[in-house]
């Protein structure tokens, strides 16, 4: 059996956006900036995009700006609230410990610049709880970003509360949504949020490719210099193909997301049973709030990486944690801010099952991750250590 469980890393384009992807590169291949006809049709496209990307989050068009992905919309929210900050002499920034690295990385060079950064706590369920919030924010905080869902984890954020907290106080709140779009019902009016980052790649959209969404009112800063693209907000000539594939992704996931998720989240339920009924290993996060298709555990006494290596000769394919981390043999940052310790956390596994995933699929990767496990702590020393007694189970 062939199981693709790694969605949280990147998902499969759709037949409709892989097609629209095409079409949109056939026919509409001329400049959207050109004022002759054929740069018009392209324009027209580039525009009903925006429009139908908007609808999907409950935003206007003209607050949509298209990116390269989820990691420059990051770049560009943070860096743009910074920048309106340092106007005003407010160099605070609040954010959590377990966020993408895209956020992480971006306040860590804005430190070097003089800001502040306050990471909010996550807890053992990987739950940021509003009220700490409340306290963290002070006269000179200028942005709070906070993610929508974690990638690891899984676990969702209350994110109206956390918005309606900054708008209370006058603070900026963006949320790094690239988990939850397409995957989760958004309204930035209904649920307070001034910025949102998406990114294509992770709801059957073509990689590359992503947006920002900017409450009208709130300035927005260019990471890249050069043309007027996207009202001066993003330089460089507009990748169609690829905007036009991830608006038709976006529907689709949109038009069908009540059913996935209810599907999946029972998938995922019956895969969290099953392999919590191997010993001395947990559920990572809430078990409630998490995105409908993961699933995150540590095993005691064992190598995540091993893990993997051994269920993709078994047909699964699955992850440790990030994609972006995976290659480095740090524990996850996501499992240490949970308070994992680094022994456990290094025997982690995520799974993150598609809109395709079966019953079928979940008996097998259970009964295989079951196998593997047997298999891995029968010549770990470490387990040797713990099952004598030399060592204490932590899970
Ligand atoms: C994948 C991901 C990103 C980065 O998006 P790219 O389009 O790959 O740049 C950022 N944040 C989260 C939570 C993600 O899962």
């Amino acid at each position: 059996m062939k199981i693709y469980a790694d969605n949280a890393a990147t998902t499969k384009m759709s037949r409709a956006a892989l097609e629209t992807f095409v079409k949109t590169a056939e026919e509409f291949w001329g400049n959207p900036s050109s004022l002759y006809v054929t740069g018009q049709k392209a324009k027209e496209v580039l525009e009903q995009a925006r429009k139908d990307v908007a609808e999907a989050i409950g935003a206007q068009p003209r607050e949509i700006i298209f990116t390269s992905g989820g990691s420059e919309a990051d770049n560009q929210a943070i860096r743009s609230a910074a920048a309106t900050g340092r106007n005003k002499n407010r160099m605070h920034i609040i954010s959590t410990a377990f966020e993408h690295h895209a956020v992480l990385h971006t306040l860590r060079k804005l430190e070097k610049e003089g800001f502040e950064v306050t990471l909010l706590p996550v807890h053992e369920n990987g739950i940021v709880d509003p009220e700490e919030l409340r306290a963290a924010i002070r006269p000179d905080t200028c942005l709070v970003t906070i993610m929508y869902a974690n990638n690891e984890i899984g676990t969702v954020q209350p994110i109206k509360e956390l918005g309606a907290i900054c708008r209370e106080k006058g603070v900026t709140f963006h949320t790094d949504a690239v988990q939850a779009v397409g995957h989760l019902p958004i309204d930035v009016g209904k649920q307070n949020i001034d910025m949102l980052s998406a990114s294509a790649h992770k709801f059957h959209g073509p990689k590359g490719v992503g947006f920002l969404y900017v409450r009208k009112g709130i300035v927005v800063s260019n990471l890249i210099e050069g043309g007027a693209q996207e009202k001066g907000r993003r330089a460089g000539t507009e990748n169609l193909p690829g905007i036009a594939a991830m608006a038709e992704a976006l529907k689709e996931a949109v038009s069908g997301m009540d059913e996935n998720a209810a599907r999946l989240s029972a998938l995922r339920d019956r895969l969290i049973a099953g392999l919590s009924k191997i010993p001395h290993g947990a559920l990572n996060g809430d078990a409630a709030h998490r995105l409908p298709g993961n699933v995150n555990f540590c095993f005691e006494g064992i190598e995540g990486e091993s893990l993997l290596l051994l269920l993709d000769d078994r047909g699964i394919s699955a992850s440790s944690g990030s994609a972006c981390t995976s290659r480095s043999l740090d524990p996850s940052h996501v499992l240490l801010a949970i308070g994992r310790v680094h022994d456990v956390a290094h025997g982690s596994l995520r799974l993150t099952l598609g809109e395709d995933a079966t019953e079928e699929q979940v008996d097998y990767i259970i009964e295989q991750t079951a196998q593997v496990v047997e298999y891995l702590r029968s010549f770990s020393p470490v387990w040797r250590e713990l099952t004598q007694g030399k060592r204490q189970f932590i899970l």
